[in-house]
């Protein structure tokens, strides 16, 4: 009784190294994907607000963003970053959402300029929103009325320090678990067709 007994104990115990062993090196290749993701980040190629003016010298000679491993791609469904770079008018939210719910997992979203945290200048007007983050996942606001360059690089940089430490929790996610929020927050401001639809503007036209 009693060696059987302790044959279970040992059994026990080299399955439970066993299984450290395998949590060590899920943490380390997790630790490893965290640091490949922050070193490459693609940024959808895409701008509205004054902010739009911002980004060109960020990502070309003059500040040379892709020292920081971003860079700028054409097509959201190979971006990994979204910067939502100032106010949104109605028409322009629905292009957002239409962007963001292309991108894949993981996706991340700056939001670039005091328009985007609480509607900046245009807080009464009657055509923009106040809060990106009610409508979309947001993950870094850069503060100010136009951020500066250095701004948005600092942005970026905070952004690769939470995703490489693993201490962000992403809007992505958020989004994901809790659409039935931001999917009623949409409809409320912009009806049931949130998302433009493309298809009216080929409607009667011959595309074969
Ligand atoms: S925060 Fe200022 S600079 Fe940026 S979009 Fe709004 S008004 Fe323009």
């Amino acid at each position: 009784m009693q060696k059987g007994f302790v044959a279970y104990n040992n059994e026990q115990k080299s399955l439970e190294a066993e299984t450290e062993g395998i949590k060590n090196s899920q943490t380390l290749i997790q630790k490893a994907m965290n640091w490949f993701s922050a070193r490459s980040m693609f940024v959808v190629a895409y701008g509205t607000g004054c902010g739009a003016i911002e980004m060109p010298p960020v990502f070309t000679s003059r500040y040379d963003i892709e020292r920081l491993g971003v860079v700028g791609v054409a097509t959201p469904r190979q971006a990994d970053i979204m910067i939502v770079s100032g106010y949104c008018s109605l028409k322009t939210l629905r292009r957002v959402i239409r962007t963001y719910e292309q991108m894949s997992e993981p996706k991340y979203v700056i939001a670039l300029g005091s328009c985007t945290i609480n509607g900046g200048m245009y807080w009464d007007s009657y055509n923009t929103i106040k809060k990106l983050e009610e409508y979309i996942g947001v993950d870094m606001y850069v503060a100010g009325c136009m951020p500066r360059p250095e701004a948005l690089i600092e942005g970026f940089v905070k952004l690769q320090e939470s995703i490489r430490n693993n201490t962000i929790q992403p809007g992505y996610v958020k989004y994901r678990e809790d659409y039935a929020y931001y999917q009623a927050n949409q409809e409320k401001l912009l009806g049931k067709e949130t998302q433009p639809v493309y298809e009216e503007d080929y409607a009667g036209m011959n595309l074969s």
